[in-house]
């Protein structure tokens, strides 16, 4: 299978077949502006000093400040770093927000440190970038594995460092250290929205069956977003594996029971496998854990009639095609999950004015910048008669390649 950032390449490639870009463009884009590779020592708590290799990638910051989360993952490595980075590009320019796009990582399994070695950690990798990170020029966020509090510990170390008080280089705070309202659920709720106007054109009810893979910080919330509006979570998992209900679930029973126990073992639904998750009969799939989900292997049996990716890049550009001829609706991750995205920049222009917003403020402020960029995507693939993917790079492209003119 290819890495993630040859998966994103090809992305553009395949859009770029349907409305052509000229070459020197398209070659800024294939390339990060700055790539920085470090290596952070940490003191554990047995005494020894141990490195770990992080990441920072600034693609590109043509409409504004580099944007994009930090994930800490055994997994991390530079080109599913560079992938994410390209993406949030693409993903700020698609819904329009003043911001380019960058991403960030460590990778470490971070669920085997202690409380301290995990805020030394990220401590660490603030002291090793601060240098090229701040609120006009690059603001992190959290991604997988990386939470509200490493935020704050984030957002202190980088105030130490320089002195910078406005707490606006990282998004993603606790509420108490200038975090913004309704930022926790921005993502599965923006996913709500952008399914919420595209759901008519595949003739789907409000009331649908659903099923999400991953109840992080994005599928959790999803979760409870969707069925709080009439649907019906039928499945739901992490990475160990799932529960099935054909009847439905209830999501905050579901999380409080993997929260209590550390695992979904025992819990009263059928127990499944990710895989089996991924190809149930459904009317909606979200896949809300990592890349590489959905592939050519296992696209022929996906049964679902939509696939809402709120992780970034689980669907190959060959399972893009098996289900475009299946006829499945893709929603792609650069729309679909720009709801987080989107409340982080509110955040920063929060803390950069000095105000606090409401929690039906923001709500109302996330729908007005979602729903009508969902349209216009739309609208653009009927035009060109191609797929939402193609469509929503097609139009970043074009506002991207605007402001470097
Ligand atoms: P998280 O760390 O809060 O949760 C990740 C979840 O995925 C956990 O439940 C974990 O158990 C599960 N998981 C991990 N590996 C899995 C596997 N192989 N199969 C099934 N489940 C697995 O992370 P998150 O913030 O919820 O991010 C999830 C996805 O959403 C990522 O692709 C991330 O890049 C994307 N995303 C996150 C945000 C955000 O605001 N946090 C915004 C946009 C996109």
């Amino acid at each position: 299978m290819k890495n993630p950032f040859e998966n994103a390449l090809s992305q553009i490639d395949r859009a770029v077949a349907v409305q052509g870009f000229d070459d020197d463009f398209l070659a800024r884009l294939r390339d990060a502006e700055r790539e920085v590779r470090i290596s952070i020592p940490v003191l554990m708590d047995s005494g020894h000093t141990k490195m770990f290799e992080g990441y920072r990638v600034q693609h590109n910051s043509a409409r504004g400040p580099y944007k994009g989360g930090i994930r800490f993952h055994p997994q991390t490595e530079i080109n599913e770093v560079r992938a994410l980075a390209l993406w949030m590009t693409m993903k700020t320019a698609v819904v329009n927000l003043p911001m380019g796009g960058g991403k960030g990582g460590v990778t470490v399994d971070s669920k085997t440190l202690s409380v301290g070695e995990l805020e030394r950690l990220s401590r660490g990798w603030v002291r090793m970038l601060a240098p090229i990170i701040g609120p006009h020029s690059d603001v992190p966020a959290p991604d997988v594995n990386t939470t509200p509090q490493i935020m704050a510990w984030m957002v202190d170390e980088y105030e130490k460092i320089t002195g910078d008080k406005t707490r606006a280089t990282f998004t993603g705070k606790p509420l108490n250290c200038g975090g913004s309202e309704g930022r926790g659920e921005a993502t599965g709720r923006g996913g709500w929205f952008v399914f919420d106007v595209l759901r008519k054109f595949v003739g789907l009810e409000k009331k649908c069956d659903i099923v999400v893979q991953g109840m992080g910080n994005v599928g959790g919330n999803a979760a409870r977003i969707f069925r709080d509006n009439g649907a019906r979570i039928i499945a739901m998992s992490d990475s160990r594996g799932g529960v099935y209900d054909a009847g439905g679930l209830d999501p905050a029973a579901v999380e409080a029971y993997k929260k209590g126990r550390g695992s979904l073992d025992g819990f009263p639904a059928r127990t499944i496998s990710n895989a089996e998750l991924l190809e149930l009969e459904c009317d909606v799939l979200v896949p809300a854990a990592l890349e590489n989900q959905i592939t050519a292997e296992n696209a022929p049996r996906i049964k679902a009639r939509m696939v809402l990716e709120l992780a970034n890049g689980p669907t190959t550009p060959e399972a893009d095609d098996i289900l475009l001829a299946k006829g499945i609706m893709v929603v792609p991750d650069i729309l679909a999950n720009a709801g987080g995205v989107a409340v982080s920049t509110f955040e920063w222009e929060q803390n950069l004015k000095n105000e606090r917003w409401g929690e039906k403020e923001v709500v109302e402020k996330l729908r007005t910048q979602l729903s009508p960029e969902a349209l216009n995507v739309h609208a653009r693939a009927d035009l060109l008669h191609t797929d939402l993917r193609r469509a929503a790079f097609i139009v970043a492209l074009e506002r991207i390649r605007k402001a470097i003119k």
